[in-house]
């Protein structure tokens, strides 16, 4: 962004604040009566089942009037419809975080969409990729080789604001008409089946919600092991089903044609045509011993939730590897 662009955007983001300021305070004045100081800070446990999980849900259950009230403070707009103060992780700053998008739908699912879509008006990541920077930035040291998969996403911006720019590699999939070190239109190409990376080279990777796009995603695991660096990091998401145990497909391939199992299920992304991504896995709670099979030391559940960060909606999650 140029220094007009950065004006006018600073310009916006102030009118819009303090058109909500009286909201935003009121907000703020609930949120410290009913939670405590300790309770509004950002909260992480590592749970090892679905069982453990559901007992975190329960305990949880107490912020859930916390955000029917952000619920019933949201405006009537097409975009930033909701809105509260935060902190940004990213940033180091407190900020006024917004929802992309409109009031729609019952609370029930807009806890569902809470979940990833109160993004910062500054570095403007979503909660799950401020989580997982801040996570980077705790292993991050110069001369460590960082991959992520999403290029096309702020989140690469985000990483080189403090990954050196030589250390940072970013890269897209193009289609199974490319190999894995091509670039296309100066973006790197990688297919996560087979990564052009040399064994060992890498020392962090991220992955946030490519593997149920990935049939043969065991092989792309493979893929990561081989290129990790021993004791190198994976922080990868997935939308797991957490009610489900057992990994089921929810679509495959035979001699390159896709079959239906079940009803197709399509998600955004960067380069996704206009009907988006299949998805084709449901991941159940035995992914974290699928993982563990190819040959990673530690496979992490960690949940998480912050009153104070904005990660809210559900019980988030990120699974913290390593080889
Ligand atoms: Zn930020």
């Amino acid at each position: 962004m140029g220094n007009k662009e950065v004006e006018n955007k600073e310009k916006e983001i102030n009118e819009f604040d303090q058109f909500v300021e009286p909201l935003l305070e009121q907000l703020d004045t609930i949120q410290q009566k009913l939670y405590t100081p300790a309770e509004r800070m950002t909260q992480e446990e590592e749970v090892h089942s679905r069982q453990e999980y559901e007992a975190v849900l329960k305990k949880y259950e107490k912020y859930h009037k916390y955000e029917e009230i952000i619920n019933d403070c949201a405006l009537d707009t097409s975009e930033k419809s909701f809105f509260c103060h935060a902190y940004c992780s990213h940033c180091g700053k407190d900020v006024t975080m917004y929802y992309r998008g409109a009031k729609d739908n019952s609370m029930e699912q807009m806890r569902d969409v809470f979940r990833d879509n109160f993004y910062c008006p500054i570095c403007q990541l979503t909660g799950r990729w401020r989580r997982i920077l801040s996570k980077v930035r705790q292993v991050y040291s110069l001369g460590k080789k960082v991959y992520m998969y999403e290029y096309n996403s702020p989140a690469y911006f985000g990483a080189l604001s403090f990954v050196s720019k030589g250390d940072l590699i970013g890269s897209e999939y193009f289609g199974s008409e490319y190999k894995s070190g091509e670039y296309v239109n100066g973006v790197l190409h990688e297919d996560a089946t087979n990564l052009s990376f040399s064994d060992e080279s890498l020392d962090i990777i991220l992955s946030l919600d490519v593997f149920e796009h990935i049939y043969f995603y065991k092989k792309a695991f493979q893929e990561i092991y081989r290129v990790l660096k021993p004791g190198g990091k994976l922080f990868l998401t997935i939308p797991m089903e957490v009610e489900r145990d057992i990994t089921e497909d929810r679509a495959k391939i035979e001699n390159g044609k896709t079959i239906f199992l079940k009803e197709p299920v399509y998600h955004g992304g960067a380069n996704h045509t206009d009907f988006g991504v299949l998805a084709y896995t449901d991941f159940g709670w035995d992914i974290l011993e699928i993982i563990k099979s190819v040959g990673f030391s530690d496979v992490k559940f960690i949940t998480y939730y912050s009153i104070r960060e904005a990660y809210f909606g559900r019980v988030w999650y990120y699974l913290d590897i390593t080889k």
